[in-house]
C-alpha cells in the first residue's frame, strides 16, 4: 500500500535500523525496485528528483524541464508507483528529492507523491526556514511527509550543486524543526552527492548523534536523513572501464559507517549513484556480448550515445530512443526487453544488499500502514 513517507521513518526510528531511499528514473526500475523490497520485507521510499520528474515528462532537456513537463513526469511516475505499490503487501512511499519550490512541491502533491522535500540549504537561515514552513503548511493537510535540509553537501546530483560543505549545527537543526514543522531533515555531516566522494571519507556521526540528543529533549519526534550516501561499489567502476567507460576518481561511502550511523540517529540513507552505474554496466555488457545489438533498429541508438559519452554513468543520457518504454513501461519489441531487463537487473542489485545491511530487511511489518487521510488529520490534531 502506499503511505506516508512518515510512517515508514516512525518504524525505522523505533526499531533502529536504517531506511534506505531510492531514486527512480523509469517505470521499469520502479516495477523491479518494489518486487525487491517485497521479496525481502522491507518497507520501500522511492524517490524522484525534480530532474527525473522532468524526464519522466518527457523533457530531453531535464536538468531544465518546464515546470507542465515536470507535472507531467510527477503523474508518470507517481500512476507506475500506484500500478506495482497500491496492491503491495508492503508499505510504499513516494517522495521528492530536492523539491526546489512550492509549485513543483504541488506538482508532486497532484501527480501521487506521498512525501516532498523542499531544499532551502542554499538559501540564509531564516528564508530556508519560511520556505520549509510554506511547504508544511501546503503538504500536511494532504497528509503528505515533509523532508527539509540544514548544512550544504558538496558534490553534483541532478539539481544540486556545491564545491564545498558546510556542516550542519545540531541546535539550529533544533530551532528548524520547531520553527518548520518538517517531519525530517537531511543534515550535512560528511557524505557528498555524486560518484567522487573523496577517498577515505570519515561520516562526521557525532553531528547526527547530537541533533538526535537534542531532538529527543525537546520532544521532537522527527527524523534524520543521510544524503549523498551512494557506496559506489569499486567492481561496478572497474567492469564500465573495462568496457570502455573513462569514469576515474570514484569514491562512495563505506557501507560499514552507513550501518553504524543508522544506529546513531540517522534513520534515511539516500542512494542514487549505485543504481545508475550498475543499469550502465548491465547495459554496456549486453552491447558487448552480443554485437549484433549495437546496430538494433530499436536500441542501436542506445549504443551509439554511450560510445560518445564515455564519462557519463547517468541510463537517463542515453536512453532517449526508448523514452516511451522509459516512461510508460510498454515495451515494443524484444531488443527494448532487454535494456529494460538490464535496468531492471541494476536495480535489484545494488538495492538488495543493503535492504540487508542497513537493517530494514525484514522489518516491513513493524510499520503502521496509515493512510494519508489518516495521517492528515494526525497532523491536525497535533497541530502541526
Ligand atoms: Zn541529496
Amino acid at each position: 500500500m502506499l503511505v506516508p513517507m512518515r510512517s515508514i521513518l516512525e518504524a525505522a526510528d523505533q526499531y533502529h535500523y536504517g531506511q534506505a531511499a531510492f531514486n527512480m528514473n523509469s517505470a521499469g526500475q520502479i516495477e523491479a525496485a518494489i518486487r525487491i523490497h517485497e521479496l525481502l520485507h522491507s518497507g520501500a521510499i522511492l524517490q524522484g528528483a525534480e530532474a527525473s520528474n522532468a524526464y519522466m515528462g518527457g523533457a530531453a532537456d531535464f536538468m531544465h524541464g518546464t515546470i507542465e513537463q515536470k507535472q507531467a513526469g510527477a503523474k508518470a511516475i507517481g500512476d507506475a508507483v500506484k500500478k506495482y505499490g497500491a496492491d503491495s503487501p508492503i508499505p510504499v512511499a513516494l517522495h521528492l528529492d530536492h523539491g526546489k519550490s512550492l509549485e513543483s512541491v504541488k506538482a508532486c502533491i497532484d501527480g501521487g507523491y506521498t512525501s516532498v522535500m523542499i531544499d532551502g540549504s542554499s538559501l540564509p537561515y531564516e528564508e530556508n526556514v519560511e520556505l520549509t514552513r510554506e511547504v508544511v503548511k501546503l503538504a500536511h493537510p494532504y497528509g503528505v511527509s515533509v523532508e527539509g535540509e540544514l548544512g550544504v553537501l558538496a558534490g553534483v546530483e541532478d539539481h544540486v550543486f556545491s564545491a564545498t560543505s558546510t556542516y550542519t549545527n545540531p541546535m539550529q537543526a533544533i530551532d528548524f524543526f520547531k520553527k518548520t514543522g518538517c517531519d525530517a531533515l537531511a543534515i550535512s555531516y560528511g557524505t557528498s552527492h555524486g560518484a567522487n566522494k573523496g577517498s577515505n571519507v570519515k561520516i562526521r556521526r557525532e553531528i547526527a548523534i547530537a541533533t538526535k540528543e537534542c531532538m529527543m529533549h525537546e520532544g521532537i519526534n522527527g527524523f534524520l536523513v543521510s544524503h549523498g550516501s551512494s557506496t559506489v561499489p569499486p567492481e561496478y567502476v572497474a567492469r564500465i572501464n573495462e568496457l570502455g567507460g573513462q569514469l576515474e576518481n570514484t569514491n562512495g561511502i563505506d557501507v560499514n559507517q552507513l550501518v553504524d550511523v543508522s544506529k546513531s540517529g540517522i534513520n534515511k540513507i539516500n542512494v542514487d549513484t549505485d543504481i545508475r552505474l550498475a543499469c550502465t554496466r548491465n547495459i554496456l555488457e549486453l552491447f558487448t556480448g552480443h554485437p549484433e545489438l549495437q546496430k538494433s533498429p530499436s536500441i542501436g541508438k542506445i549504443w551509439e550515445e554511450m560510445r560518445a559519452k564515455p564519462k557519463n554513468f547517468d541510463p537517463r543520457n542515453y536512453l532517449g530512443s526508448i523514452i516511451n518504454t522509459i516512461i510508460t513501461g510498454e515495451v515494443p519489441d524484444e531488443d527494448v526487453q532487454k535494456i529494460v531487463n538490464c535496468m531492471k537487473d541494476g536495480v535489484i542489485e545494488s538495492i538488495a544488499p543493503l535492504l540487508v545491511q542497513f537493517g530494514s530487511y525484514r522489518k516491513s511489518q513493524l510499520i503502521k500502514p496509515v493512510t494519508l487521510e489518516e495521517m492528515a488529520d494526525r497532523y491536525k490534531k497535533e497541530g502541526i
